[in-house]
């Protein structure tokens, strides 16, 4: 595989454009079908099934019922495929989703690109660093408390089946075309914070990218630098969107690393950085990309043909929980 290293930024930018834009088309459509459920539009538009990837914490309660019980969720069946999408990729191609997927941490890294131009961005020193990220693992052990610990098969049911689970994609929707004062105050910090604080969101505060990332610090393949050959320019630093502190490491297993590959796309001595597998065999860098859409793309596949990606709710159904999705409470 003779892949140009340089044009793996070029690959990166069109492979998260697409699924950027590809996510906001399913956001119209979903808004379209969320306008007929209230009768607001005659037109019946199908329910995108791929907006349930924006509920990862249904997500991980589906996937604690699947392994206990074996029922794959008939009501968010596309949103445990892409959980468990995610998981698996995080396992073997390091944060995958997150560097390559994800549109929330395509448009986070669109604003640090933008505050790197401006020179805005300030790299927090290492104790300030380390008190930021414990507010994403603390996240994590809460959700992972309440749900892998606390819930058991009868909570699960009960849960799942509430309303509130049914009408959960619309309250989403809400929460973008009615955001409350607090909604935006909340969204305009992120923002702001994202030019001084590289990703600021998804380094410090995002518990799924928590979770990846733990999965991707066990995973096989590693960015690895070689110290005899680095001459030192830390040109992959100032693009590292994870902050890493590449120079400083010989083998990159940070929880931080999204495999993203801006490192080895920059830096300018052939063969410095590279793709390894447990830091002994070198890979082609392309092989990271290849892997995480291939597997990502596979399973989607394999969930529409086996009857696991639509909902299995009828679509009448979804009017009544809708018309009170604003109403809904969380079931506990
Ligand atoms: S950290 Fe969260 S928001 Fe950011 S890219 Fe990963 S999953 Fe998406
Ligand atoms: S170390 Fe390299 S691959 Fe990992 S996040 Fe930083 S730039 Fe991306
Ligand atoms: S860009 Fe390459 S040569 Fe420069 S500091 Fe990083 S690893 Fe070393």
């Amino acid at each position: 595989m003779n892949f140009p290293r340089k044009n793996l930024t070029t690959l990166r930018l069109l492979v998260q454009s697409g699924f950027l834009c590809f996510s906001l088309y399913c956001g119209y459509r979903f808004y379209q079908f969320y306008q007929w459920a209230l009768g607001k539009s005659p037109t019946l538009v199908a329910r995108p099934a791929a907006v349930e990837g924006f509920l990862p914490i249904g997500g991980l309660v589906s996937l604690k019922r699947f392994l206990l019980s074996g029922v794959y969720d008939p009501i968010h069946p596309a949103g445990l495929t892409i959980f468990i999408a995610a998981l698996l990729l995080a396992v073997l191609f390091r944060k995958g989703f997150c560097g390559w997927i994800c549109p929330v941490g395509f448009c986070s890294q669109l604003v640090e690109r933008l505050a790197r131009r401006l020179k805005l961005l300030w790299r927090a020193p290492v104790w300030l660093d380390y008190q930021l990220f414990s507010v994403k693992y603390l996240l994590l052990a809460f959700f992972t408390w309440a749900i892998v610990w606390q819930m058991d098969r009868e909570s699960i049911e009960a849960f799942v089946n509430a309303p509130y689970n049914l009408g959960v994609d619309a309250r989403m929707l809400l929460f973008f075309l009615a955001p409350s004062a607090a909604t935006l105050k909340i969204l305009g910090f992120l923002v702001i914070a994202s030019f001084f604080l590289r990703n600021f969101w998804c380094r410090y505060l995002c518990p799924y990218g928590a979770l990846l990332g733990l999965l991707a610090w066990f995973g096989p393949l590693r960015i690895n630098r070689d110290p005899q050959s680095c001459i030192n320019c830390k040109k992959c630093e100032k693009v590292c969107p994870g902050a890493i502190r590449i120079t400083e490491e010989g083998s990159i297993t940070s929880p931080e690393c999204l495999g993203c590959l801006e490192c080895v796309a920059t830096c300018p001595v052939d063969n410095c950085l590279a793709v390894t597998c447990f830091d002994r065999r070198k890979l082609p860098a392309l092989l990271l990309p290849l892997g995480v859409l291939g597997l990502f793309l596979s399973l989607w596949a394999l969930a529409g043909l086996t009857g696991h990606w639509q909902t299995q709710v009828e679509t009448e159904a979804f009017k009544s929980y809708y018309q009170q999705a604003a109403n809904l409470v969380h079931p506990g």
